[in-house]
């Protein structure tokens, strides 16, 4: 199949397709996204997300409500043990270590920036275990600082339309800033994470569901639904 570079336009129709799909399957948003928008603040964005890494969404959110409502900030967070905060956050993956990562952010933060987030990517990516994917997200939900954050059903939906060719999240970060209209970048994230949940799942993609069904050209999968 043949596959034109996409355009303004093509990627307002993809939006408006998926958003669709998702609201008739009544998918709820992702928990780093709730947690944006209910608590309104770049530190529980920050937390959420380290949560979320290797863990599901309903994990994510139920630990993220459970140790907001004890500590939603550093200085608070500072006065729990480890140990209350892996009971809190259990069970998320790797829990032992994210409560570890948590206090020692919680830390930098504290003796730093004032209990505050630092606001670029330089100064998140210093703080211990925060990587691009959290940091980006931080920026986008916690500060709507136009960054793409790309994990991995970002990474996969891309290359699978064919709107970049890459081998890593890191490398589809850089080439989606160069195919995407910047109005995109902020909700992307949000969109994917969810479509790849729901529809375009990593093993198996839910083809029949999809009103790309026929367009995208289904790049690397092998099996679809
Ligand atoms: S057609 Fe299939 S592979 Fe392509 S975006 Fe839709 S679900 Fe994913």
């Amino acid at each position: 199949m043949t596959h034109t570079k996409p355009d303004e336009a093509y990627f307002d129709r993809i939006f408006i397709e998926f958003r669709d799909t998702l609201n008739s399957l009544n998918k709820e948003l992702p928990a780093v996204s709730y947690v944006a928008i209910t608590k309104n603040d770049p530190y529980c964005v920050l937390i959420s997300t380290l949560l979320s890494l290797r863990t599901k969404d309903d994990v994510t959110l139920k630990a993220s409500v459970r140790l907001f409502e004890k500590a939603d900030n550093p200085q608070a967070m500072l006065k729990l043990s480890a140990k209350e905060i892996e009971d809190l956050i259990f069970p998320t993956g790797f829990y032992r270590t994210k409560a570890q990562r948590i206090l020692e952010v919680s830390q930098v933060l504290a003796d730093k920036y004032g209990g505050k987030v630092p606001d670029t990517v330089e100064e998140l990516l210093a703080l211990p275990g925060v990587g691009i994917k959290t940091a980006n997200l931080t920026l986008n939900l916690g500060f709507g600082i136009d960054a793409i954050c790309v994990d991995c059903h970002v990474h996969q939906i891309s290359n699978r339309m064919g709107w970049i060719k890459t081998k890593t999240p890191e490398e589809s970060e850089k080439v989606l800033q160069t195919v995407m209209p910047k109005r995109y970048w902020i909700p992307l994230n949000e969109l994917l994470v969810s479509y790849g949940q729901e529809v375009c799942t990593s093993v198996s993609p839910r083809c029949s569901l999809c009103p790309e069904n026929g367009q995208c050209p289904k790049i690397g999968v092998v099996k679809s639904r």
